[in-house]
């Protein structure tokens, strides 16, 4: 396997792991503040030239890196399988989603693009203006579409990007970055920059140079990004934690509900802040959806992260592994799926298990593992209460048959993203962020590269 090499080192090194054993992959030079520094002034010096390009230039630039992505899926894919533990099916997705993002967005330059507004005396026009260096920071659980969120549209709205990957799964994003490069953008335009939170994540916060921040992480580093740029009134774009609710209601197909709720748990080992860690069902068929729910939750294939029919693989460290596990040792566990032993690896079995109260650290906490609670509520008013009862908003699902409570709970539910009789979470053709304390803005959808332009108005007198 050919690991990308990083042209940085002054900040030391780190050592990556394959998850699924625990074998050392590779050491990946980190940058210094110097080094980062550095960084962000070369892609300050790369902006005007960018910025001038013609539009349908930028835009056929941002296709030729598409097109160098999807050439490399595979590659990429099986990077992400040994740096992240992430199933071969999930993988290609994500490498798809990367290319498929930067094809959509590469529609923006020649579409994006201000208004002609009548005023009287003369003209007035307004223009969308790219904010300059945007800083794209990125958590360990999805390396590469949650890096694509925020470059793609910043670059198509004319914007340069440095972007940090975490420190556990920096390789996907480097390679992307030599991929860009090798798709002719041109050199400072996006600069992939391994690195810590604290010395690189951080500088992009303080550095004035960088115009906005776009962080995807955990709510308590994104509440300390907001603080560090409201000193330079800086923009940013925060997607953070989330507890979402899976609500299904008595007259849902069951069997449907209860064979698709593993997958809206456990998918990414839990790992993934639209996760439905809470599941919420109607008393009158609360037995009965256990009773469903079980071989669904022991049929969820963990497997070796590279088996085709994996469903689930391991957790991406020794330490969130752990961390997820002590949440166990003093919960009601219903029941759980297999795992897998002997390899090494951080792996750790899907689990249902019943909260106590509204108050249990299971029910109210976002433990970022492959752990469900299930409780039972009585009517509608009672789900959305619950659903509602906590410091997220970020996603959910609602089983039900009948259209109109559908709509009554989509509308009662505070959350950026619900879908209902279904799981999914994210469409790029569609905006994606969270209510309360899981975040701030949105991304993606058509109106994503508003979120990295100013407009500008501009008035011409006819005297
Ligand atoms: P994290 O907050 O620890 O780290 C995220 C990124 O921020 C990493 O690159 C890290 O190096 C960097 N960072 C850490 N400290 C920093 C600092 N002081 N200044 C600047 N950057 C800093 O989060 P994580 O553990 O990597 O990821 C898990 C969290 O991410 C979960 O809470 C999850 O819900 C959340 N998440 C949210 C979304 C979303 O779209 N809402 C998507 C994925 C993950």
């Amino acid at each position: 396997m050919h690991f990308p090499s990083s042209p940085f080192g002054a900040g030391g090194t780190t050592t990556v792991h394959d998850p699924a054993t625990a074998q050392p992959l590779t050491t990946v030079g980190l940058a210094d503040l110097a080094e980062t520094d550095a960084a962000i002034e070369r892609a300050h010096r790369a902006f005007p030239a960018w910025r001038a390009i013609a539009p349908a230039e930028r835009a056929r630039l941002l296709r030729a890196f598409s097109a160098q992505i999807d050439a490399h899926l595979d590659e990429l894919a099986w990077l992400e399988v040994a740096n992240a533990g992430h199933t071969i099916g999930n993988a290609r997705w994500e490498a798809g989603n990367v290319r498929d993002v930067l094809m959509y967005y590469s529609a923006a330059p020649e579409r994006h693009f201000g208004r002609q507004i009548p005023v009287p005396g003369g003209v007035d026009i307004t223009f969308h203006e790219p904010l300059g260096v945007v800083g794209v920071i990125v958590p360990w659980n999805f390396p590469m579409p949650i890096a694509g969120w925020g470059f793609a549209p910043a670059l198509a709205a004319g914007n340069t990007v440095v972007l940090k990957p975490a420190e556990l799964t920096p390789l996907t994003a480097m390679r992307i970055g030599e991929l860009a490069l090798e798709a002719g953008i041109p050199e400072g335009v996006f600069t992939v920059i391994p690195g810590r939170g604290r010395v690189v994540g951080d500088r992009f916060v303080t550095h004035p140079l960088v115009r906005k921040v776009c962080f995807t992480g955990s709510t308590d580093v994104g509440k300390g990004i907001m603080r560090g740029c409201a000193d330079q009134v800086k923009r940013v774009t925060l997607e953070l934690g989330g507890k979402s609710a899976n609500i299904v209601f008595a007259d849902a197909d069951l069997e449907k509900a209860a064979a698709s709720a593993p997958g809206g748990a456990f998918d990414n080992a839990g790992q993934d802040c639209c996760a439905r860690s809470r599941i919420l069902v109607q008393e009158s068929v609360y037995d009965r959806f256990l009773e469903l729910l079980q071989p669904a939750v022991e049929g969820f294939r963990v497997a070796a992260p590279g088996e085709e029919t994996a469903e689930m693989g391991p957790m991406v460290s020794a330490g969130q592994r752990d961390a997820v596990a002590s949440f166990l040792d003093d919960a009601d566990i219903a029941f759980a799926g297999s795992t897998v032993t002997g390899t090494g690896g951080y792996w750790l079995a899907p689990t249902v298990v019943l909260p106590r109260s509204l108050q249990d650290p299971v029910w109210t906490q976002e433990i970022f593992g492959p752990v469900v609670a299930v409780m039972p509520f009585r009517d509608e008013a009672d789900a959305i209460a619950k659903a509602n009862d906590t410091e997220y908003g970020l996603s959910g699902s609602i089983f039900t048959r009948d259209v109109g409570r559908a709509l009554r709970v989509a509308r009662g539910v505070d959350s950026g993203n619900l879908s209902v009789n279904s799981h999914s979470s994210v469409r790029y053709w569609t905006p994606f962020g969270g209510f309360k304390q899981s975040g701030l803005g949105r991304e993606l959808g058509p109106d994503a590269p508003d979120s990295f332009s100013e407009v500008k108005n501009v008035f011409i007198s006819n005297d």
